[in-house]
């Protein structure tokens, strides 16, 4: 006899609105989570007042192996849901740069006000208790977990991805699809600051931001950078992080819409030095680090028009290799996850497995920079939630 209806791992954004839609729908929902308190990532997110949704959302702001699985469930939950969610909570938005909607409120009292939703619906929340395992029993399911075994008709596994640990990420929901047959695209960190090598020399920038239009591959972002004493961080580079691979090149331009070399052109007389003339336009140190000392002395109007090629190409088309990334443990997202080919686009219900859910991170979508994960977890909850 299972002990619920529908029993959810994980009390992420994606485990409370997968929570919040099946109490809405009737259904009895117990949902349990290692964490002393739901939401971990919620609390943190966008250094605590969450970046939850964007002005546009789309498949085409998503990475997956499947690109086309999250656009069933974005259709119905949009950015108007989210922000009905957020208002239905009793709090504010406000927009940012690139349609980004951050919380007016700390993110905790998002987390609190869906968890008082769900609890006055019925739900129950088993917090500090760990999941082992789970496997079927009978027409349902049952899971181990450090505090006794669970059961219900119906699981739905929300339990995130092993990006930042430090707030209680694991790759348990992983372990779990495998035990039922399902593939998982190899995990990585997404939206990552690099590292470069020991005593590059441009870490005397450290703290230095500005904005650019950063490259890798076919993928392009405009943002800004900023220098770290490991290497590139802001988000420019933790956007281009999801799209590396370790030794490709990143291309960066550190003059976004200026066209330099025209700027030095039109320089036909008087002493104006290189390093002059890039005063006005970069951070100071940086054009020294980048053309070296020689040319930065050089005077404008005495270029030739290949120096002039050569001095704007350097600014324009910054190229790095860099040594790595910080690593999954200070990635805001896990690249890779539970294989969205046997996962139902509309009901997130494994396909070969009826009654087990997946929603959220743990399933093979991870969104740009700019509140898509966060509103993927919600959507991704909520069609989980609303299968019928
Ligand atoms: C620093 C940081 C900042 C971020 N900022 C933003 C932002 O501003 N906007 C945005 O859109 N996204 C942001 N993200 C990403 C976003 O927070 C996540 O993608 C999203 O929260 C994932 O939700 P989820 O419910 O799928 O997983 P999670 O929120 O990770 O929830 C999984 C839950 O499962 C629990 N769990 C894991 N293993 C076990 C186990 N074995 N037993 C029991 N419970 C377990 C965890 O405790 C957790 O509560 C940020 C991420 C980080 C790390």
């Amino acid at each position: 006899m299972p002990d619920t209806d529908l029993l959810i791992l994980g009390a992420g954004a994606s485990g409370l609105l997968c929570a919040l839609t099946a109490a809405r729908l009737g259904r009895r929902v117990v949902v349990v989570d290692h964490g002393r308190e739901p939401g971990a990532k919620v609390k943190i997110a966008g250094g605590g007042r969450a970046n939850v949704t964007n002005t546009s959302v789309g498949p085409e702001n998503y990475l997956s192996e499947n690109p086309r699985f999250c656009a069933s469930a974005l259709a119905r939950f949009g950015t108007a849901e989210a922000v009905d969610l957020v208002r239905s909570c009793g709090l504010a938005l406000e927009e940012r740069e690139a349609g980004r909607l951050f919380l007016r409120e700390p993110g905790a009292e998002l987390v609190a006000a869906l968890v008082r939703a769900c609890t006055s619906l019925g739900v129950s929340f088993l917090l500090g208790r760990e999941v082992r395992s789970a496997c079927r029993e009978g027409a349902g399911f049952r899971v181990e977990t450090s505090a006794g075994a669970a059961r219900a008709g119906r699981l739905a596994v929300a339990l995130g991805g092993p990006a930042w640990a430090a707030c209680g990420a694991t790759d348990a929901g992983y372990a779990l699809a495998k035990d039922f047959g399902l593939t998982i695209v190899a995990p990585r960190p997404g939206l990552v600051p690099f590292s470069m090598p020991k005593g590059w020399e441009f870490a005397a920038l450290t703290g230095i931001s500005l904005p650019v239009r950063i490259g890798c591959g076919r993928a392009v972002f405009s943002d800004q950078l900023l220098f770290t004493h490991r290497g590139l961080s802001g988000p420019a580079a933790l956007q281009i992080s999801s799209y590396w691979r370790p030794g490709q090149e990143i291309a960066v331009d550190l003059l976004p819409g200026q066209d330099l070399e025209a700027e030095l052109a039109a320089v036909t007389r008087g002493g104006l030095k290189v390093k002059n003339l890039l005063a006005g336009l970069l951070p100071a140190r940086l054009p020294a680090l980048l053309l070296g000392p020689e040319a930065c002395e050089l005077p404008v109007a005495g270029l030739g028009a290949a120096r002039r090629r050569e001095v704007a190409a350097r600014i324009h088309a910054w190229r790095i290799v860099p040594a790595g990334t910080l690593g999954l443990a200070r990635a805001e997202v896990t690249l890779g996850g539970v294989d969205t080919r046997a996962v139902s686009s509309r009901t997130m219900e494994a396909s070969g497995v009826p009654g087990l859910f997946f929603c959220g991170e743990v399933l093979d979508v991870a969104g740009w920079l700019g509140g898509y994960n966060l509103h993927w977890a919600f959507a991704s909850g909520a069609a989980a939630g609303s299968a019928p």
